[in-house]
Parts: structure tokens; C-alpha cells; sequence
């Protein structure tokens, strides 16, 4: 009986590969050999959109029926940053100490090798064929602009007829020890500008002018005064953060004619976009009374809140997880945003993978053992998925 490859050697390979957005330099070419050899059906497909460089993905399938799990992720990284600043080479895949180094060590080649391993060893353990489908949904686009990676790849496979019932992000979930966490879900994100018009004028005859920078320190008061809300059963509350203020007057003596803010919002399931929209414009009209004149322009964001309700599948991978690790991991929605955003307009997912204390970091890293407990956390999931 030929033994399947561990999720260290798996990752070893896929380390080795440079893949910096938006070099590919062999990455998927590793998951394409070990798909097909077990039984996938396995799809490159290349995106391209102008000003942007042209991007592969992989998508592979085996089985037909229903359920259908998906594992998803990225295989390309962030740049090394100072190569001579590692302890190990950035792409050399060293094991020292019990520990693999190496950029995308946790971020995320290290969860996609722990997810082809489990899955490997499902497949060999129970006659090559799962009692539905598994697939995966893996792009070379995460990292930088994102444009031709996952929101591609899932239209794309929508327009075959693929359905996913569930999916698995295996991005860094993990804060401290792995089993402590699950991402179940990101606040979204909406920027915008708050724009105040006045009258210029002379500093000597503010009469015969109308100054915008008063009203809009007044403004930003007025939209901070009030919480977006209380927070959710899933969510912290949201909040409006005010990052610059612009009037970009050189003059001393000139009353400016307009006056600018940026902020930032982040929401929980308490809003949409539009709903928030709505929210923060009645306030800002409040705020103005009938003598301010002023108004937001909102910048365009692919960025909605998601969340997967705790229930069955939640309940499956968190069981998946006590069983390895003895932990109860806590249901989170904080951080930034991941592709499971995209993921989630198709099929309930969950982010859950290595611990992401050195992700993008000099040295990033990961011990081998947590290798070894996330493939055996993604064997359990498979176990209990297809039962
Ligand atoms: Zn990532």
C-alpha cells in the first residue's frame, strides 16, 4: 500500500515555489499533480483584466452528488521583505526545531497543504470516492489587487453549474494555539468623504464669508456622538473612524472655500450598504440644520458583512477541532477582510486554519505538530461531513 504525502512535505513543495502576487512559479502546478493523482478533475483557468497581470486558478473536483465541500484559499504570498533578515531562506522550506519556515508558512500554503493531506488520506481510507463531492478553490490573487482570483473563479464556476454546499477558508484563523478559533464572519467595510461647502472670503470680513472648517469639525462631532449601533449577537458594534481632514489651504488670511474628511466604516449585520448609507446621511442631515451645507461621497466597496449563523456546520468543525486539539474554539467575527466575503454569497463558509501570529512577517513560520493537528482537524471535518 503506498502511503499519501504529509501536509509537511506538501507544504514543503508549495514553500519552495516563490509565489509572489502575481508569480504562480509552480505553486498550483504542485496541487494540480496531487488533485489528478487522486482522482480530481482538476481546471486552470487564467483572468486577465487590463492594467492588471494576468492571473492562474485552480479548480478541482472529485465526485458529482451532494454535499459538496469546498476548501479555499490562495497560493500566492507577500513579498519577503530584507531576504537577509530570515533566520531561513524565505523559499527554502527549512524544518529546524521542529519548525517550518518560510513565506506563506501560515499565510496560506501551510493550511492548503494540512487540506490536501486530510483529504488524501479521506480519499485512500474509503475507496477513492467521497459520498458526495470535495473540491477546491484555490487562486494565485489574494494578496494584492484580488481582481482576478476568487470573485473570478466563483462566477466561473457558477456558470458551470458547480454548486457548493459548504466551504472551508483555510486562511490563519487562530490566534494564539490552534483550535482557538473560527472566523465565522467579517464586519463589512465602507469609506467615504464628508464634504463641507462654504464661501471664501477675506480672514478680516468673515460676514462676507462662510468658513467650512468650523462646521466640519461641528459635523464630525455630530456623526461620532451617537453609536452605529450596539454591537449584535455575532458582531462587535460598528464604528465610523474619521481618518484625515483636508482643506488644503496654504493662506492664513483666506477663509477656505471647502473643507473635506475621510472615515472609514466598519458594520455588522445590524446594516447593508445601503441601509448604513441611509443611516449616516439622516444624521449628517440633522447635524447641518438649515445652515450647513454639506454631503458624502461614497467610494465604491466590495466589502459586505457576512456571517455564518452558528448551527450543523459550525457545530461539525468545531467537534472536528475539540477531537484533536481538547479546545472549544470561540465563534469570531473581528479583523479584516478575507475572500470568504466572496465566498459567502454562494454557500455557508468558515475560516479556519494555522495560527496567523507571523503572517506577513520576517520569518514567518509555523511548528510542524500544528501541520499535523490541522490534518488531522480537516480529516475529522471530512469524516463527519461525508457520514
Ligand atoms: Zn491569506
Amino acid at each position: 500500500m503506498t502511503s499519501t504525502p504529509t501536509a509537511l512535505s506538501i507544504a514543503q513543495d508549495l514553500l519552495r515555489c516563490p509565489s509572489v502576487t502575481p508569480a504562480d512559479a509552480g505553486a498550483l502546478d504542485v496541487l494540480e499533480t496531487l488533485l489528478k493523482g487522486a482522482g480530481f478533475t482538476v481546471h486552470r483557468v487564467t483572468f486577465s483584466e487590463p492594467g492588471t497581470a494576468d492571473i492562474d486558478n485552480l479548480y478541482a473536483r472529485i465526485g458529482n452528488t451532494s454535499p459538496h465541500l469546498c476548501f479555499a484559499g490562495h497560493t500566492d504570498v507577500v513579498p519577503p521583505g530584507d531576504a537577509s533578515a530570515w533566520t531561513h531562506g524565505a523559499f527554502a522550506g527549512d524544518v529546524a526545531d521542529g519548525l517550518l519556515y518560510g513565506r506563506g508558512a501560515v499565510d496560506m500554503k501551510g493550511g492548503i497543504a494540512c487540506a490536501v493531506a486530510a483529504t488524501l488520506d479521506y480519499l485512500a481510507a474509503n475507496g477513492g470516492q467521497p459520498k458526495g463531492s470535495i473540491s477546491f478553490l484555490i487562486t494565485g490573487d489574494e494578496e494584492d489587487v484580488a481582481v482576478n482570483g476568487t470573485v473570478k473563479l466563483l462566477q466561473w464556476a457558477a456558470e458551470r453549474g458547480e454548486q457548493f454546499d459548504h466551504c472551508i477558508v483555510g486562511e490563519p484563523s487562530n490566534v494564539e494555539t490552534i483550535g482557538d478559533t473560527i472566523k465565522i464572519g467579517r464586519r463589512g467595510s465602507q469609506s467615504g468623504v464628508l464634504i463641507v461647502d462654504g464661501v471664501q472670503g477675506h480672514v478680516a470680513y468673515p460676514h462676507r464669508a462662510a468658513n467650512p472648517v468650523p462646521d466640519i469639525a461641528k459635523l464630525i462631532t455630530a456623526l461620532n456622538d451617537e453609536p452605529l449601533d450596539h454591537g449584535s449577537a455575532q458582531f462587535q458594534p460598528s464604528n465610523l473612524e474619521f481618518t484625515s481632514v483636508d482643506v488644503g489651504n496654504p493662506a492664513t488670511n483666506v477663509i477656505p472655500a471647502q473643507a473635506r474628511a475621510k472615515f472609514n466604516i466598519r458594520f455588522n449585520d445590524h446594516h447593508t450598504q445601503e441601509t448604513l448609507k441611509a443611516l449616516v446621511e439622516h444624521r449628517l442631515v440633522a447635524a447641518c440644520g438649515n445652515r450647513i451645507r454639506a454631503h458624502i461621497e461614497w467610494l465604491p466597496s466590495n466589502a459586505d458583512v457576512f456571517v455564518t449563523k452558528p448551527g450543523a456546520f459550525t457545530d461539525l468543525v468545531g467537534a472536528a477541532i475539540a477531537e484533536v486539539t481538547r479546545r472549544t474554539p470561540e465563534l469570531n467575527t473581528g479583523g479584516g477582510t478575507s475572500d470568504a466575503r466572496f465566498i459567502a454569497k454562494y454557500c455557508q463558509v468558515v475560516e479556519f486554519g494555522l495560527v496567523g501570529q507571523t503572517m506577513h512577517q520576517i520569518d514567518e513560520r509555523t511548528p510542524v505538530s500544528d501541520l499535523d493537528k490541522l490534518t488531522a482537524i480537516y480529516r475529522g471535518v471530512l469524516e463527519r461531513y461525508f457520514k
